[in-house]
Order: C-alpha cells, then structure tokens, then sequence
C-alpha cells in the first residue's frame, strides 16, 4: 500500500513548481537548493533559495528539518505501532500524557471538525479500515458493517485534558491523522528553516505545500495545480507567498471494487466514500488547516464548501 502510494507520487505528482522572473539580489549570489526524501508514505522535498556563502548553514538547517520531520512522523504515523498515535489508538479507556505535537493536532483537528461541520474527522479510522479491506476483499462493506464501524466516529468521543493529556471515550475507536499530519510537519520544516535564517523555500510533501518569500529569481512562487480530469495537464496556477497550497482528490488514491473506484477519503457522516467533488486546493497561511480543509472540501457537498471558503 505505502510502496503503491508511493509511486503514484513520483509518476503523478499533483503539484508542479516553477521559478522564472527577475532578482532582487544579485541572482550570481544565488543558489537554489533540493532534497527528497521518502517520508510519510510520500516524497516530501524541500528547496531552498540561499546566499552562496550559506552553504554551510543550509545543510545544518536541512539535517535539523529531516531530523523534525522524522520525529513529528514518528509521534502521527499510523503504520508505526509504537507511535505515540498508535499508543494512544490502544489506550481506550485511560487518559494518556500526549507530547505537544500530538496534543496541537488534535486540538486543531477538533476546532477544524467544527468547523467544517463533521466533514473533517479523525475518528474515521475504523470507516477508513472498513473500505480497505473490503477493496481487498474484492466487495462492498454492508449496511450492518458500516453502521458498526461508524459507531465509534465523532470528534466528541476524543477528549483533550488540560494537563495534555488525551483520553478515547469509546472502545473500538481509533484516529487516523492522515488528513493533517503532512500539513502539521510541513509548517514545522517551515519554522525550522526561518530560524535557522532561511526565508526563501518551497516544501511539497506529497501534494501538500508551503511556499515562503520568493524564489532564486526574486518572484513569487508558482504553483501548477493538476488538472483532475487530464493528468498530464495544469488547471491552473497560482503565485503566492507565505502560504501553504494543499491540494486532495479522489483521483490520486483511491479504492478499487469491482472496477468501480471509491475515494479514500470517507464522509464521516454517512459512513461512506465521498463523491462528487473531485479534486480541492486550498491556499491559507498554515499548512496543516489547509491540509485539514482540503480533505473535508472533498466531503462537502459543493454549495455548503463554498459557504464554508
Ligand atoms: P488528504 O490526502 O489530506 O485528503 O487526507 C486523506 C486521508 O485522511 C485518508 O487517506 C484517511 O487516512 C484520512 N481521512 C479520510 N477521510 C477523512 C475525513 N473525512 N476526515 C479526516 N480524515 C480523513
Ligand atoms: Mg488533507
């Protein structure tokens, strides 16, 4: 699954990028910097755009944002049982210390979750689980199989205690983070690269992006958004500066059943694969709500996303 997911990003990356336009330093003095890596079930890369004498400082700043990714991955992954997500998956029914990574994005998931009106819910795990492995299985969840799996689902079955402690109010619930936690670790390699004095960058972690200041050539950043229908084609750019760009779809991943395709993002509501709105790109300045908005865009019916924009 995550090697599949994978190489869906390599061929199908949702988002291109591109620099063009004129300086406002001396452009020789320029350096435009790139690594990648595999990391979240996805490639994340991060560019920087650096003063030629800060070679030195940048590969600092990079080890420290791979070093910060790896850690905010190694507290959100749901493929790592000794994840501090995957312990508290398992703690049900005790209150549990959360680190404060953790405890941030739970807290945001639940204000995004209102706000969203319950589109956007991390409780959807088991509903999440459910339609993998029936795509597995070759067959469609029934009703009875959906109306269980749903019954652990509601953002009010997490409670956040104040001395950051989390505890799961109902048994057979779990989390599933996989809507915002790429977001939350791109705002991070974000600050770490502004404290370490960059301020020029692009970070793309698997479709979902932050652009800070400029590119090498002195313009803001463009970013090429996949068009849904014609994969090989740009439906549109957008030129921003400090703003996170996340894009979601039920065309990137999906499930397969009996030749038929279902989203694997999961309207929690109904218990079902979200359908209709095909693709979601949202600009804001932090990452993880973007990342957060996009998904429950997906969720949305099209008038109430636009309401909610
Ligand atoms: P994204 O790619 O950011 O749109 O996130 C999709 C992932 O979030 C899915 O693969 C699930 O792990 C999880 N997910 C599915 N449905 C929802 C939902 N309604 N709210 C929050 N997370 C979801
Ligand atoms: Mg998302």
């Amino acid at each position: 699954m995550r090697n599949s997911v994978i190489r869906k990003f390599l061929v199908l990356s949702l988002i291109f990028s591109f620099i063009g336009g004129c300086s406002r330093l001396d452009p020789a003095q320029l350096r435009r910097a790139s690594q990648t890596k595999v990391l979240m079930g996805t490639y994340v890369s991060v560019d920087v755009c650096y003063e030629r004498g800060k070679a030195a400082a940048l590969s600092d700043a990079y080890d420290e944002v791979w070093a910060r990714l790896k850690e905010v991955e190694g507290g959100m992954s749901i493929y790592d049982p000794q994840s501090e997500i995957s312990q508290l998956n398992r703690s049900y029914p005790d209150a549990v210390p959360v680190g404060h990574d953790l405890y941030y994005v739970l807290e945001s998931s639940t204000r995004l979750s209102e706000l969203t009106r319950g589109a956007f819910d991390i409780t959807v795990s088991p509903l999440v689980h459910l339609w993998r492995d029936s795509a597995q299985e070759k067959r469609i969840p029934t009703k009875a199989q959906i109306a269980l799996a749903k019954d652990g689902v509601g953002m009010p079955y997490i409670e956040l205690l104040e001395d950051q402690r989390a505890r799961l109010l109902k048994s057979g619930m779990s989390l599933d983070l996989g809507g915002i936690a790429k977001g939350y670790a791109v705002d991070e390699a974000a600050r770490v690269l502004r404290s370490k004095g960059f301020q020029d960058f692009f970070i793309d972690a698997g479709g979902d992006l932050y652009v800070g200041g400029r590119s090498c050539k002195g313009t803001p950043w463009r970013i090429g958004v996949r068009n849904p229908a014609q994969r090989d084609q740009i439906i549109d750019v957008v030129e921003v500066r400090n703003q996170a760009v996340t894009t979601s779809g039920n065309y990137e991943q999906y499930f397969e059943i009996d030749g038929q395709s279902y989203s694997h993002i999961i309207d929690p509501r109904t218990g079902v694969p979200q359908k209709g709105i095909v693709s979601a790109t949202v600009i804001a300045p932090i990452t993880s709500e973007a990342d957060a908005l996009a998904t429950a865009l997906c969720v949305l019916a099209e008038q109430e996303g636009i309401e909610l924009i």
